[in-house]
């Protein structure tokens, strides 16, 4: 079977409607067609400032939600990053083969650092994507199921493996992008031109799978809109209303133009209403699953455990490999 990873950061208390349509649910797809690795990302998740308590809750929360989701340890290996140390040690050797300016053009750190400015930024969170690089060349994936905020990564992911297996000799598999075209970018709420983020958005742009239906049925019902009347298709001139339908057509299992033809004549009111509805029917026993699965820390654990186990297999060949080729004496 062709190999796939992906991961997904403990960073809130619930996943987004963003990260279930980007990534979550192609993961829970490709489990059986793909020799699987998925993987809550806690080493990516301390690059910006954190609580300790709460990354230790998050972790096991975003466990629960994977598992929630339909992910089955049978089925793929399900762990924690850090309780596999190979990720940090490939991501070491992969920072020396990255030049400075090459790590200084990704996009995502000069988002994500422009709140505070870029001085005040972690060095972690400057090499993460070469971190993330040795997520992916550890397990020789082909292909990286995520959202479209990861192209940029995924192209540097590339660029290592292939300048890496030049110079040393072949150690890494050169994944390619899965990204799925239709829900690759979920945007916010409120902000239709931004991505839904979890630590970006603001509390009414962001849809959480976790939070109370009522909660999200409000939210959806004060999305922005625009000031015309018409439910149709158009990214760039209404995007909230093209984000609703995006949205509507994913977990609906519609296409946009049924959805155009079902609202003509009606108004931007009716769209919300179905789609609040749809949504509360999707997560309310994704919400309950969830947290049965999280009465029990001891059985969520062994399966984090079990999974890592899985996983070593595969990453400690790997740095082994890459070890010898670069020069490391053997024990
Ligand atoms: P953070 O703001 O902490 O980076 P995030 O919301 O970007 O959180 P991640 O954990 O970084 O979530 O990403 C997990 C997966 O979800 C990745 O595959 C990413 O591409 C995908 N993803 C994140 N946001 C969106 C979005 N708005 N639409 C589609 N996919 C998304
Ligand atoms: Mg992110």
């Amino acid at each position: 079977l062709p190999r796939v990873l992906s991961g997904i950061q403990p960073t809130a208390d619930s996943f987004h409607l963003g990260n279930y349509l980007g990534a979550v649910r192609n993961w829970v797809a490709m489990q059986d067609d793909y020799d699987a690795y998925y993987m809550v990302v806690d080493l990516h998740a301390i690059t910006v400032e954190h609580d300790p308590q709460a990354l230790r809750r998050r972790t096991r929360v975003s466990a629960a939600q994977l598992l929630a989701a339909g992910l089955e340890p049978q089925r793929c290996a399900l762990f924690a990053q850090s309780h596999v140390p190979e990720h940090a040690q490939l991501a070491w050797v992969m920072s020396c083969l990255t030049g400075f300016g090459e790590a200084s053009r990704m996009t995502q750190f000069k988002d994500k650092s422009a709140k505070h400015g870029v001085g005040a930024a972690s060095v972690g969170l400057f090499t993460y994507p070469i971190l993330m690089v040795a997520d992916v060349l550890l397990y020789q994936a082909g292909f990286v199921p995520v959202g479209e905020d990861q192209r940029q990564h995924l192209e540097l992911t590339r660029d290592l493996a292939q300048r890496f297996n030049t110079r040393y000799g072949k150690a890494f598999t050169v994944p390619e992008p899965y990204i799925i075209k239709d829900t690759a970018k979920i945007m916010d709420l409120q902000d239709p031109t931004s991505k839904m983020s979890k630590s970006a958005s603001s509390p009414g742009g962001i849809l959480e799978l976790l939070d109370d239906p009522k909660v999200n049925a409000k939210k959806i019902k004060s999305a922005v809109t625009d000031t015309e009347r018409e439910i149709r298709f158009d990214e760039e001139n209404k995007p909230g209303v093209a984000n609703l339908l995006r949205i509507y057509a994913a977990l609906g299992e519609r296409t946009i133009p049924e959805l155009e033809r079902d609202y003509e004549g009606k108004g931007y009111g009716d769209l919300k209403k179905d789609l609040a509805d749809l949504v509360t029917e999707t997560f309310q026993p994704f919400k309950e699953r969830t947290e049965e699965i999280l009465a029990d820390t001891g059985k969520l654990d062994a399966i984090l455990a079990e999974g890592a186990e899985k996983a070593r297999e595969v990453a400690s060949r790997t740095l082994a490999e890459v070890y010898d080729k670069i020069g490391f004496l053997s024990k």
